[in-house]
């Protein structure tokens, strides 16, 4: 089964700046409770930038549209963030090189962008930040089939839950210490958003 093409990770790129801008109030109050307040306006802008790069432009492969996602939200969000997505979109592109987005490449691909995001943030399993939510994704689907995205976004949302109660250790709402505590993690939500609009693209 063919996950995405060119045109379906288009879509999925529309459907993420859908939900940015829908949940665009909700991801700032989160960051306002925790971190500057922003992660909100940082998602919005930087997934508005992807599709004024991708809408118009004539792509042949699903690595090629990704590689311009990564560049597009590393050079226009300013926030921690930015370079953390960038990287994942980069690390699934780079897998994604030369080859047919099926089950195996697309699993092979979030495998790749969990360990970019890693890397990248120096994050750990626990430290409040996105991470966890793509680190148990990329879990769930080691050992499911890729198409139970219901599941998949239980899982997600369990994860964001679980960061409630985390004292963060990573990004600006370490700086809180002990009152990180009793706030979800920003990232946690909108990496959750990113994995629900790929849902509606390969569901259809
Ligand atoms: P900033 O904190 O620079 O204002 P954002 O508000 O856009 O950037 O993003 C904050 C989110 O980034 C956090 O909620 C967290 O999930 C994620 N984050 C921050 N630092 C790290 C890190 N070192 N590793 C992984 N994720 C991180
Ligand atoms: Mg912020
Ligand atoms: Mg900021």
């Amino acid at each position: 089964m063919i996950i995405l093409t060119v045109e379906k990770t288009k879509k999925w790129m529309r459907e993420i700046q859908k939900l940015m801008e829908e949940n665009k109030e909700q991801l700032t109050t989160l960051d306002q409770a925790i971190g500057d307040g922003d992660h909100g306006i940082n998602m919005e802008r930087g997934f508005r930038e992807v599709m004024l790069k991708i809408e118009d432009t004539d792509y042949d492969t699903v690595a090629d549209v990704l590689k311009s996602v990564a560049m597009t939200l590393t050079a226009k969000v300013g926030g921690a963030s930015g370079p953390l997505y960038g990287t994942a979109f980069l690390k699934m592109s780079m897998e994604m090189q030369g080859k047919e987005v099926d089950e195996t490449v697309f699993k092979a691909a979030v495998k790749e962008a969990v360990e970019g995001i890693k890397m990248r943030g120096k994050a750990e399993m626990g430290e409040k930040t996105l991470y966890d939510v793509w680190n148990q994704v990329a879990n769930f689907l080691e050992e499911e089939p890729v198409e139970d995205w219901g599941a998949l976004l239980e899982v997600c949302q369990a994860t964001i839950e679980d960061t409630r109660e985390m004292q963060a250790t990573k990004g600006r709402a370490s700086y809180l210490s002990e009152r990180s505590k009793g706030h979800v993690d920003p990232g946690s939500m909108s990496s959750f958003y990113i994995f629900q609009a790929l849902m509606t693209v390969v569901e259809t």
